[in-house]
């Protein structure tokens, strides 16, 4: 008896602890409302296992503390799922459904207390977890890891209501049964189990905010250089870099006096436009990014050259009249060097020899296009 309500205390506990860690970290890293949501889940899941241990102290009451652990138990379990949701950004009506309408029915079943209401009880409970259990389930999004995980967890959870539901029907809560025994060591399992997982996710979900953040260029919004070179390595490690591929690197002319005639509020208003007409020409597979102070790449993976030419030659035609309305009188070009990769070489090199072409264009009257000759020949 001393050890079983040491060891329901100690979930109890955990609980706490880990409904407080989701606390400060959606209130100190500003996540979103889901881990409010996550961390009042824990903190009712708490008061369940505090509930079923009382329940077994005070025999008297035993019956109702157990009626409201089942109420504690889904709503834990509704705003666990309904943190899922809200984080994968579905639809949170389901849960609020599923939940609401077993609650009530639980309310009808507590007022009227006919024959086998207990039981009636805790199998509307644990059939009402398993749904909230397979909506957060349907809902997991991340890394590609995390979301094993998840499902092993969840699927954990699952397994364990299932055998709460069909225990309670077959063997009943008789002290001696199995039955009890399975709720006080799986119940605690897959709560601190499920625990884990919105601890992991978070942090998982914040360590992707940083590398977005370190990946990501704040002026433009486009990748920066440690970005574009992190997303062409993915690229490569799923499979060999697609052929042709067409590497391009734009300058914008004469940016300085841009900056000196117009002010460097108009000459970053400049940029910002000039990026967007770059992302706004590519296509899905198609990265860009900005690599020095008006400097751009992209590359056209699976574009043939003589393809990948034409449409950059559009693209330096089109600066001009995009950028109008930010350059005045003073009329705004481009230049652009582009290559396209060559079997066997690091894309470096390409990127070397688009650079090259680019200063011809510099050197050949700006405002044109060059490329080498993997392109020409
Ligand atoms: P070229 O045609 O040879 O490329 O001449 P340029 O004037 O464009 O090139 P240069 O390298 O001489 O000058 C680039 C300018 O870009 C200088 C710098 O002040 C400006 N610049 C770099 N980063 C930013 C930025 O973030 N915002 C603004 N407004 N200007 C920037
Ligand atoms: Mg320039
Ligand atoms: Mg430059």
């Amino acid at each position: 008896m001393l050890t079983h309500a040491a060891f329901m205390s100690a979930i109890a506990l955990i609980c706490l602890l880990l409904a407080l860690a989701l606390l400060t970290a959606w209130r100190d890293f500003r996540l979103g409302r889901h881990a409010l949501a996550w961390s009042a889940a824990f903190a009712l899941a708490a008061a369940t296992s505090g509930l079923r241990l009382s329940s077994t102290l005070v025999p008297g009451w035993g019956e109702d503390l157990r009626f409201l652990s089942c109420i504690t138990s889904i709503v834990s379990m509704g705003l666990l799922s309904w943190g899922f949701c809200r984080r994968a950004e579905r639809k949170t009506r389901l849960v609020c459904e599923v939940a609401g309408f077993v609650l009530m029915l639980l309310a009808i079943l507590w007022c009227v207390q006919g024959s086998g209401w207990v039981t009636a009880c805790r199998l509307l409970t644990s059939m009402c977890n398993l749904a909230l259990v397979v909506i957060a389930l349907s809902s997991l999004k991340g890394a590609r890891k995390t979301i094993r995980l998840g499902q092993l967890m969840f699927l954990m959870a699952a397994a364990y209501m299932v055998t709460v539901a069909v225990l309670a029907v077959t063997v009943g809560p008789d002290p001696g049964s199995v039955f009890p025994l399975t709720v006080a060591v799986g119940g605690p399992v897959v709560t601190v189990s499920l625990g884990i997982l919105t601890l992991l996710i978070t942090a998982s979900d914040l360590a992707g905010d940083l590398r977005m953040q370190a990946w990501t260029d704040p002026l433009t919004g486009l990748l920066n250089r440690r970005g574009f070179e992190q997303r062409i390595a993915e690229m490569k490690a799923s499979r060999p870099l697609p052929e042709p591929f067409v590497v391009v690197v734009a300058d914008l002319d004469h940016f300085k006096t841009v900056n000196d005639t117009l002010g460097h509020a108009a000459g970053d208003a400049v940029l910002r436009c000039f990026a967007r007409q770059i992302s706004s020409a590519l296509g899905g597979q198609e990265l860009a990014a900005r690599i020095g102070g008006e400097e751009f790449i992209f590359v056209l993976p699976g574009t043939p050259p003589a393809e990948g030419l034409a449409r950059v030659e559009r693209m330096r035609q089109s600066v001009p009249a995009s950028l109008q309305d930010l350059g005045g009188s003073h009329q705004i070009t481009a230049s652009f060097g582009l290559t396209a990769l060559r079997g066997g070489e690091r894309l470096e090199e390409a990127i070397a020899r688009a650079d090259l072409a680019l200063y011809r264009s510099k050197r050949e009257g700006r405002n044109r296009v060059s490329s080498d000759e993997a392109v020409m020949g």
